[in-house]
C-alpha cells in the first residue's frame, strides 16, 4: 500500500501537480481496498478515518484527476452510480468485470484471450494501450438460477 501511494505521489509531481495529504488519503484507501469497487461516499467514509476535515467535493475532484493519470478505474454499475478502483497496471492483476444487471454484483475475472486480442489490435496500429478492465453485462448465476425456479 505505501509502494502504491510512494509511486503514485512520484507520478503527481512529475506531471506538475501537488501531492496533498488528502490526494494521499484517497490512493491510501484505494490501495488498501484492492478488489473493492468503492463509490465516491465509500472513498469519503474511509479517506475521513484520517483525513478528517476531507471534503466530499475533493474526493470526486481527485477521483477525476486520479481517473485523468490512469490510477484510478471508473465503472458505472448496474445501478448508475459510479465506483472506482485502482487500475489494473497498478495493482499489478489485470482483470475484467461482469457486472450483473438484477442484483448488481460486480465480480473480477481474468481473461488472459481477451488481453492478448487487445495487444494484438493495439500492436497493429501501432499504439500503446493502457490496460483498462472491461465491464461485460449480464446475469449472474445465483440470477439466473432464480429465473428459473418455479413460482
Ligand atoms: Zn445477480
Ligand atoms: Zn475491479
Amino acid at each position: 500500500m505505501r509502494e502504491v501511494v510512494q509511486r503514485a505521489e512520484a507520478l503527481l509531481v512529475r506531471r506538475a501537480y501537488r501531492s496533498t495529504p488528502q490526494r494521499r488519503a484517497i490512493i491510501a484507501v484505494l490501495a488498501a481496498k484492492k478488489g473493492e469497487h468503492l463509490t465516491a461516499e465509500e472513498v469519503f467514509a474511509a479517506a475521513k478515518k484520517t483525513r478528517p476535515r476531507i471534503g466530499l467535493a475533493t474526493v470526486y475532484r481527485t477521483l477525476a484527476l486520479l481517473g485523468k493519470m490512469g490510477i484510478v478505474h471508473h465503472l458505472r454499475a448496474e445501478d448508475g452510480v459510479s465506483r472506482y478502483e485502482l487500475s489494473p497496471a497498478w495493482r499489478k492483476a489485470r482483470h475484467h468485470h461482469l457486472i450483473c444487471l438484477s442484483c448488481g454484483s460486480i465480480r473480477e475475472i481474468e481473461a488472459a484471450e481477451l488481453d492478448a486480442l487487445y495487444e494484438k489490435t493495439a500492436l497493429i496500429h501501432k499504439f500503446e494501450l493502457v490496460p483498462q478492465p472491461l465491464e461485460l453485462w449480464g446475469y449472474c448465476q445465483k440470477c439466473r438460477a432464480g429465473f428459473a425456479a418455479p413460482r
